[in-house]
């Protein structure tokens, strides 16, 4: 094993910002110019050139759904990410959540490549744990997604409640990324956000990956180099922008396993660089609270092993379900939908947002008219 490298960035950089967050897209460029400029060179070599993928064409596997957005009338708001607000909406017959982006905001923070990527992976996309994407609208200030809603709300907000999960619904959350990881490697698709805030629980419990906006198809066997994700949740490989591959998820579901037993991720500071550094000194030192089992230790260190082919589920993750750590755990069962969720939220209606925080009715995304055509699929 190759002895990890110490990380650095050019100095005088905030990096405030990156802390929990999309970091692409969050860095504050308030440093010194020709500092800014490297960083942004270094972080982001391929933002303005994301590779959309030729194979996910933007034909419609959508179902038809005859719902135009004029049908829709605004219930609340369920969230607010970096790049706009997440409404609950009702048609004459049912609820949906309804994603809006400004255009002008989008195309200001250059991201139009991320966007019309996601759109394009999501409608490929039709599987148990992973949000259904049904329909998307465009006008000349915004774009729409129109979603599945899950208002059990977002696992993160259940693990503050709870302060940490018990190794059952650990291993229910567990098992649910697994299956849409594995439906996504199938199609040689990275996701690269994998956290307890893009999984959602649908009001009967069962848990959903949202936000596709750091997934990518990659060419065949290939690599990426884009510098995203999460710093708590990326992998050495990431830090060291030596070029990734689908493996970056499985060191991420060792992360995210961790945080649910425990309540945080191992690697955490309000300074990046110190998460960064942490996360190349790896799991193997780690001091572990006495009520992780060893089971749950040693999938942990399997998941996050620094080389990336060294790691439990290389090249097929669904190796996993075989660790001792998921011993008398009916996968058959909770594919089927058989098995009861360890945790049902309360949900009386459709319309019912409780699980949710709540939301200011106005945000300061840069608005305006955007007719410059890149949005033309939505
Ligand atoms: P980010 O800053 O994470 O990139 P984003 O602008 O891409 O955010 P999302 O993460 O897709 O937006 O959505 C923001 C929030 O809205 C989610 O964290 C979640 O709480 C809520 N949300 C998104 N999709 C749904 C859905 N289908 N049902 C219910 N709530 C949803
Ligand atoms: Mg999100």
């Amino acid at each position: 094993m190759n002895p990890p490298k110490k990380f650095e960035f050019p100095p005088n950089i905030p990096y405030s910002c990156c802390f929990r967050g999309r970091f692409e897209r969050f860095f504050v460029l308030d440093g010194p110019a020709h500092l800014i400029k490297m960083h942004v060179e270094q972080l982001c070599k391929a933002l303005d050139t994301t590779d959309l993928d030729d194979e996910i064409r933007p034909s419609s596997q959508l179902e038809e759904l005859d719902v135009e957005l004029e049908d829709l009338q605004r219930v609340s708001t369920l969230g607010m990410g970096g790049f706009g607000r997440v409404e609950l909406v009702r048609s004459p017959d049912r609820t949906y959540a309804l994603k809006i982006m400004n255009k002008a905001h989008i195309v200001e923070t250059k991201q139009e490549s991320h966007v019309v990527s996601e759109r394009r992976i999501l409608m490929q996309c039709k599987n148990d744990y992973i949000v259904r994407l049904y329909k998307t609208y465009r006008d000349s200030e915004k774009i729409y997604m129109l979603m599945e809603p899950c208002l059990g709300g977002e696992i993160w907000t259940l693990l503050r409640k709870k302060g940490r999960f018990d190794n059952d619904l650990t291993r229910f959350y567990c098992a649910g990324a697994m299956e849409a990881l594995e439906y996504l490697h199938r199609k040689n698709i990275v996701y690269r956000d994998l956290k307890p805030e893009n999984m959602l629980l649908d009001r009967n419990g069962w848990p959903k990956l949202v936000d596709f906006g750091f997934a990518k198809k990659l060419k065949n066997g290939g690599r990426t180099w884009t510098f995203c994700g999460t710093a708590e949740y990326v992998a050495p490989e990431i830090v060291l922008n030596k070029g990734h591959d689908l493996s970056v998820d499985i060191w991420a579901l060792g992360i995210f396993m961790c945080e649910l037993l425990t309540g945080s991720p191992p690697f955490s500071s309000t300074d990046p660089m110190t998460t960064y550094n942490a996360i190349l000194k790896g799991l193997e030192k780690w001091a572990w609270p006495r009520f992780i089992t060893k089971e749950a230790i040693d999938m942990m260190l399997s998941l996050c092993k620094y080389e990336a082919t060294e790691r439990l589920g290389f090249g097929d993750i669904g190796e996993i379900r075989h660790h001792t750590w998921f011993d008398n755990f009916d996968f058959v069962g909770f594919r089927a939908h058989r098995m009861r969720p360890p945790y049902i939220p309360s949900v009386s209606n459709d319309v019912d947002i409780s699980n949710f925080d709540i939301f200011p009715a106005f945000d300061n995304f840069t608005s305006g008219v955007d007719e410059s055509g890149w949005d033309i699929e939505f």
